[in-house]
């Protein structure tokens, strides 16, 4: 399609969001689950790390990365999703196989994180989620839950593990209730995220799928052949109103 050309959607619109989401906020595309490892030549963090030995290992895993989440914020692309439900008064729900926290940061309110998020931690005994903000830092790297005081580890998905069954049950819905869907920065090949947008499950939808280089997973989609950020900027409610009306 044209380039700069405006797409005017309709809703319930589900966005479906992958690593290519946050590059304009300066996060670097992984494959793997949800492009969360800070050095992807070693292993990455798997459910048999998670042991209270393993704990400050795992931790010092995931450290790097936490402190480059904590100075990015929330890119064009995230910004544009949350205007289109804050000012193009569309019914939004954003499924993003991403860790970042940015969709939320940047005032989206339904937001189904497939893979959890590095800005949560749950602890080990009695799975109380907590913001990374409200913890306390044992020495050795560790945080302790707020509410019971125990040790924590990330709440992100790891290898070996099921994704939260209420996450993907609630992605499922609203992808099963969408007039739109929005493939964004996916490279269509992490699984089993993947499988919520397959034919069976997206075909009474329209679909758009924006990405640079990686095609739609098959025939149907409307591809948008351009970054998240350049994308979104485009995408507009059929009762937009004018910005000049706030
Ligand atoms: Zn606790």
């Amino acid at each position: 399609m044209t380039s700069g050309e405006t797409v005017t959607i309709t809703g319930p619109v589900v966005f479906f969001t992958g690593a290519g989401a946050s590059v304009g906020a300066g996060l670097p595309t992984y494959r793997g689950t949800g492009g969360m490892y800070e050095d992807t030549t070693l292993e990455p963090p798997h459910a048999r790390d998670v042991t209270l030995k393993g704990l400050p290992a795992l931790w010092a895993r995931f450290g790097p990365r936490l402190r480059r989440a904590e100075a990015v914020t929330p890119a064009a692309a995230h910004q544009s999703i949350a205007a289109l439900e804050h000012d193009h008064g569309l019914d939004v729900t954003v499924v993003t196989q991403n860790v970042d926290g940015l969709h939320t940061a940047a005032g989206s309110t339904s937001v189904l994180e497939l893979h959890g998020s590095l800005q949560r931690v749950r602890c080990m005994e009695s799975n109380h989620t907590s913001a990374l903000v409200d913890v306390t830092w044992r020495n050795d790297g560790v945080p302790l839950c707020p509410t019971c005081g125990d040790v924590c580890r990330p709440d992100v998905v790891l290898f070996g593990e099921s994704l939260p069954a209420g996450t993907w049950d609630g992605a499922a819905a609203a992808i099963r209730d969408a007039a739109t869907i929005v493939g964004v920065g996916t490279s269509a090949q992490v699984y089993p995220a993947v499988l919520l947008i397959v034919d069976h499950r997206t075909e009474h939808a329209r679909r758009i799928w924006i990405n640079p280089e990686t095609p739609p997973p098959t025939d149907g989609w409307q591809w948008i052949m351009a970054t998240a950020d350049e994308a979104l900027a485009r995408l507009r409610g059929p009762s937009t109103r004018s910005t000049t009306d706030e």
